[in-house]
């Protein structure tokens, strides 16, 4: 299996990062995308997948963050990028998109920065790993102007049919965790099962997005992948075997990742 999307730098591992991933290898998560956030928080980042041998990184600003980041992070984004790009741990542009949940976060200063950040993907040849919460139709509207390259993936996702299709038709893979575990979450479980299996990928997002059986409050972590591809198979109707390697192979397809 691979996570393709987790926040193993983040402060919330760093008393058992290493046992964290060893018990996630040893359990079958044989990779882990972690995707950045921020500036300040890149350096982290890349010491993180220094450690291990299956972690691959994402560098990216977060609409999340919005307040954090300055004009000039785009320029050390680009530094970044022209640093690694031959480098075989750096996969993706991300975590990049637009947060129209939050409303106190300009929508306008969002959609500046994710689109500049989408022309970086473009002329670095990188895909993009995406945020997009409530705000499908404005994130479709910018793929299809950037028109880029190698696609990317919408993490988490949670839209519609259509939404997905959107995506789809413009080569995306769409990430399904926790949330798609939750007894209540039969709207996503009833998308997940109309979608192509090509198109579907698996990721926890840990620390964050806690599937059903974790207690309030608990650690996500990538451990937690195995039986969220149980679960996500159940509701399929296909084997966890077949949906992990097929997932597998769907990340593997996108970003390219060395063995
Ligand atoms: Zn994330």
């Amino acid at each position: 299996m691979i996570d393709s999307h987790c926040h193993l730098d983040f402060p919330a591992f760093d008393h058992d990062r290493a046992a964290v991933i060893a018990r996630s290898q040893a359990l079958g998560v044989r990779k882990m995308i972690v995707a950045g956030i921020s500036r300040q928080h890149w350096p982290r980042l890349w010491n993180t997948v220094q450690t291990n041998a299956g972690l691959y990184a994402a560098f990216g600003l977060h609409p999340y963050f919005l307040a954090e980041h300055h004009n000039q992070d785009l320029l050390a984004l680009r530094e970044y990028l022209t640093r690694y790009q031959d480098h075989p741990k750096l996969c993706a542009v991300g975590e990049i998109g637009l947060d129209f949940l939050l409303t106190d976060l300009d929508r306008q200063r969002q959609i500046d920065l994710f689109e500049q950040q989408l022309e970086l993907a473009a002329e670095f040849n990188l895909p993009v790993i995406i945020h997009a919460r409530r705000a499908n139709a404005q994130v479709t509207a910018c793929l299809k102007q950037a028109k880029l390259p190698r696609a990317g993936i919408i993490h988490a996702f949670s839209g519609s049919y259509e939404e997905a299709m959107e995506y789809i038709k413009l080569g995306f893979l769409l990430g399904f965790g926790g949330a798609a575990t939750w007894p209540r979450a039969t709207r996503l479980q009833g998308v997940l099962k109309r979608l192509p299996l090509e198109h579907i990928v698996l990721e926890t997002d840990s620390p964050d997005m806690p599937p059903a059986w974790l207690a309030t409050g608990q650690r996500n972590s990538p451990e937690q992948l195995p039986q969220i591809c149980q679960q996500l198979a159940a509701v399929l109707g296909i084997s966890s075997a077949e949906l992990a390697a097929q997932t597998s192979k769907n990340v593997q397809r996108l970003l390219n990742l060395s063995a």
